[in-house]
């Protein structure tokens, strides 16, 4: 208000309130990774996400709750608080990403930033009726982003709407390579240039194999065709794509996200950083009773199971062959990206479940079938909600995928999904969940 009351050229975010998942550092606050381990703990520096988006001239709200570590699909492994779902307060917001999935979906703040190392942007934003994107593996540096998966990671944006959503992205790119992440890229597009052109003449891949999955739930599959028909309308061609080997994503990434995140959470010993159990007589004991306190149940599942995956002798029958299954999976994706712009397939394959509803891990990792694959080819990824679903009355919506750096072609295709299931007046398909309306507001 001041910067305007004195005529000064306002950023391109100037005034926007920005949520951010507690992963990110900002310097003058706590950044916990909803960890024991990193209840005290005070950010030293910025992150570059974060400060790209302060130099834009977002306002800085607070940090969003999450799964500890990102490791979760529902926000339930938080080690400090429940959040809810705004549309259905029984029921889970997704995760891991989803305190700031609910916070725009219940207008508490415009934009927010998550990170997305196997859906947790666009999962959470599928339950919450939210636009959630996951950019290209590089677009957005990961310099101040606590570490999971560090081939996986990547830092994305929720807004209620696909143009707020572009112009975040605009925010976050500006700039282009962070010289502090060696895989940071140059992505200093407009995001917004394209957005309206529409999709004519355009080519969207359907892939059979994942409309007939087993646990696609029909409310989420119907809004997939839906979507579908109205591309058609609006000019773009359908076309059938095949990943043939898109059923190894899950044992993949369960191997190599775990690897990454046991290496990555190594230092966490109550020494370097973290949680120090006192009264300890020796450095073992310490650490090890530092980390046995400090972790939560899911955290020390990963870890575990990261531990033995790099052990020798198991290493080359699993971690090995997992990043086989990768680069079959790039392969798998190229051919399909020769042949379409984008690939339309759902988010998660059903809305959002009940607190503690999926209380098998297994379970919780099989509903990220849909997202996974993505991260371990390193490509964008985008949710659009499209309403509330006939069956369950809960937002649904669909996702996109792209070729690496496509990503403002994927938020032009992004919208003409908005504008393909907006109301008469144009706006979208869902806005701030019911008992929250009027409590917040839409950029411009
Ligand atoms: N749900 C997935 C997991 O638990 C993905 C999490 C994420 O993207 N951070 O690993």
């Amino acid at each position: 208000d001041e910067a305007r009351a004195a005529g000064d050229e306002l950023p391109p975010l100037a005034g926007v309130p920005l949520a951010m998942k507690d992963n990110l550092n900002l310097v003058g606050t706590r950044t916990t990774c909803a960890s024991r381990m990193l209840e005290t703990y005070q950010s030293p520096y910025t992150a570059t996400c974060v400060q790209r988006l302060l130099d834009a001239g977002c306002l800085p709200l607070g940090k969003a709750n999450m799964d500890e570590f990102a490791f979760g699909s529902s926000t339930e492994n938080s080690a400090f608080h429940r959040t809810c779902n705004p549309w259905d307060t029984e029921r889970v917001p997704g995760g891991s990403s989803g305190g700031s999935a609910a916070a725009v979906a219940a207008g508490m703040a415009t934009v927010s930033l998550g990170s997305d190392t196997g859906g947790s942007i666009r999962q959470p934003a599928a339950f919450c009726g939210v636009v959630g994107m996951k950019p290209t593996y590089g677009v957005v540096s990961r310099y101040g982003v606590t570490a999971f998966g560090s081939s996986l990671d990547q830092v994305g944006p929720f807004a209620r709407t696909v143009r707020d959503l572009a112009l975040t992205m605009n925010g976050l790119t500006a700039g282009g390579h962070d010289p502090n992440d060696g895989t940071s890229h140059d992505a200093d597009v407009d995001h917004l240039a394209h957005l309206e052109d529409g999709v004519s003449g355009g080519r969207v891949g359907i892939v059979p194999a994942l409309m007939e999955a087993e646990g696609l739930t029909p409310e989420v599959k119907h809004s997939v065709e839906e979507a579908a028909s109205r591309l058609e309308r609006a000019g773009a061609e359908i076309v059938e794509v095949h990943l043939d080997h898109l059923d190894a994503a899950i044992a993949a990434y369960y191997v190599v996200g775990p690897a990454e995140a046991f290496s990555n959470l190594a230092r966490f010993d109550g020494v370097r950083y973290g949680y120090q159990e006192p009264g300890c007589t020796s450095l073992a004991e310490q650490t090890a009773r530092s980390r046995a306190h400090g972790f939560g149940t899911e955290a020390k599942r990963r870890q575990l199971l990261g531990a033995y995956l790099l052990s020798s002798g198991v290493y080359d029958r699993y971690y090995y062959a997992a990043q086989k299954a990768r680069t079959m999976i790039a392969r798998d994706y190229e051919e399909a990206f020769k042949q379409v712009d984008v690939i339309l397939l759902p988010p998660s394959p059903r809305t959002a479940f009940k607190f503690g509803e999926l209380s098998d891990p297994t379970q919780m990792y099989l509903s990220d079938m849909y997202t996974i694959s993505l991260n371990i080819v390193g490509n964008p990824g985008i949710s659009v909600p499209t309403g509330l679903g006939v069956d369950t009355g809960l937002p649904v919506g669909i996702q996109l995928q792209g070729p690496a750096f496509g990503d403002a072609d994927l938020l032009r295709y992004a919208r003409a999904v908005e504008r393909a299931f907006a109301g008469e007046s144009g706006e979208p398909a869902l806005s701030v969940a019911p008992d929250f309306a009027g409590k917040g507001g839409e950029l411009a």
